[in-house]
């Protein structure tokens, strides 16, 4: 019997990462769920994963924190074994808002967990596929947005510059692990029905306030990103690496 892949989505307990989760266990991935706070939310995503049949964990620990993520990591590979598959999906905004007008610390944050972060948890996924040279295929998807190409200004440009950072970090990360056959790509969502908009941006009506100027004219579900998200992680993209793919209703 072949050993299913094993993956750890970072911020897989709400949103996207969620939707990630539950699609990679229905697909044969076991599957790590790692949060921030919210345990309840993780659960209910293990629990989702496990009625798949999959092998299912949630694993505790800050994504802007060198040591949690060390820790996250090796908590992963001794309950489900060698990692073969990560999605670099935690992230935030914060507080939106004209730059001229923002905090300085809500930029230092957005900055610490969207791009030091990401690219800490880019250089331990790397570190772990690395070694697991036996797993038949191996990739890495990290999660940036369209807001990389539009700048969101007037919203949270910090936020657009933080993901410019995970674009560029998909594009040299990829041409450093290709010769190890280890992909890496990045899915760029466009406007998604998830709690980042009430939670993170502090306005629950963004979705139906920008909705009529996407040309679908509605915001993504958080199963049609992980659809991309998931054709990036498997076989089926074997020859696409460094990509950046835009999945923003024309966005
Ligand atoms: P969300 O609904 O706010 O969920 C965020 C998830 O990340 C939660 O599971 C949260 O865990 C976790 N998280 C937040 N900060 C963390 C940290 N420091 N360490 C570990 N986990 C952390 O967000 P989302 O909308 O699904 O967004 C997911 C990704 O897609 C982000 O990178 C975001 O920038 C990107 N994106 C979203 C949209 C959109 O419109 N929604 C568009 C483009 C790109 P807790 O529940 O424990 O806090």
């Amino acid at each position: 019997m072949t050993a299913r892949p094993v993956l750890l989505v970072t911020g897989g307990s709400r949103g996207i990462g969620a939707a990630i989760c539950i699609m990679a266990a229905q697909r044969g991935y076991d599957v790590a769920v790692n949060y921030q706070s919210n345990a309840e939310a993780a659960e209910k995503v293990v629990a989702a994963c496990k009625a798949a049949g999959a092998k299912a964990i949630a694993i505790k620990g800050d994504m802007a924190k060198d040591a949690d993520i060390t820790r996250v990591f090796a908590e992963v590979a001794a309950a489900l074994g060698p990692l073969s598959h990560v999605v670099n999906n935690a992230g935030i905004t914060g507080p939106a808002g004209r730059l001229a007008d923002a905090d300085p610390q809500t930029i230092r944050t957005c900055i610490d967990v969207n791009v030091t972060g990401a690219i800490l948890v880019a250089r331990e996924a790397a570190r772990a596929l690395l070694a697991n040279g036996a797993a038949k295929d191996r990739a890495i998807v990290n999660i940036s947005s369209i807001a990389a190409g539009i700048g969101s200004a007037d919203e949270f440009v910090w936020y657009a510059a933080s993901k410019g950072a995970i674009d560029s970090l998909t594009i040299g990360l990829a041409r450093e692990l290709a010769p190890s056959g280890i992909r890496v790509n990045a899915v760029a969502p466009g406007m998604t029905e998830t709690d980042i908009h009430a939670m993170s941006s502090g306005e629950p009506g963004r979705v139906a306030r920008i909705a009529p100027t996407i040309p679908l004219k509605r915001a993504a579900q958080p199963e049609e990103i992980a659809e991309a998200v998931l054709f990036a992680l498997s076989e089926a993209s074997s020859y696409m690496i460094g990509s950046i793919l835009r999945v923003g209703g024309g966005r």
